[in-house]
């Protein structure tokens, strides 16, 4: 039987992608650089994360740091496909230009669900990459390839890093580029 869909909300995202990039390599982030980077203070930052080790997508071991588990990264891919996708159809179909497609794209990606990912990725022809040239992780579902392959993880997570050193757009919520309106 399918698992029922998880549904984080935006600020629980936001933790989540933050806790990936900064753990790109599999080591332990600090709750405090976790802080830091989304500009809240740590005690904030340390119940986010202890919410987020129950729902078993972070390990969280107390005064050292945080990992990411493999659900945990299913779930940021998850996002980046929901952001991508729809970043692809309002440049596709709506004509807005990449920085209005991914500032649009980014009020929504927390909230749609993934049969409707599922239907518009169908409707666009199961793209790979999004307009910015990155790749949009498949579903299995939907596309006929799994979702996340170990080497998939690692292209991934390589092409984040670089996108977010790069300064350029297609950010994740996390990333410290100030558009970020908390929910
Ligand atoms: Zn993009
Ligand atoms: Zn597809």
């Amino acid at each position: 039987m399918r698992e029922a869909e998880l549904r984080l909300t935006k600020g629980e995202l936001r933790y989540l992608v933050v806790v990936y990039e900064l753990g790109k390599g599999g080591e332990l982030v600090k709750a405090s650089e976790v802080a830091c980077r989304l500009n809240v203070k740590s005690p904030s930052a340390v119940e986010a994360l202890e919410k987020l080790s129950k729902l078993g997508l972070v390990i969280y071991f107390k005064r050292k740091g945080v990992k990411i588990t493999k659900r945990g990264m299913e779930e940021v891919l998850r996002y980046y496909r929901r952001h991508r996708i729809l970043e692809t159809l309002l440049v596709t179909h709506l004509n807005m230009d990449l920085d209005e497609a991914c500032r649009e794209a980014r009020n929504i990606d927390a909230y749609v669900s993934d049969d409707l990912i599922n239907r518009v990725c169908k409707l666009l022809g199961h793209p790979r990459k999004c307009p910015h040239g990155y790749d949009i992780p498949p579903s299995s579902e939907c596309c006929g390839t799994a979702l996340v392959s170990e080497e998939e993880v690692t292209t991934i997570a390589a092409e984040r890093s670089r996108e977010v050193n790069d300064e350029q757009p297609c950010k994740p919520s996390g990333s410290p580029d100030n558009t970020y309106t908390p929910p």
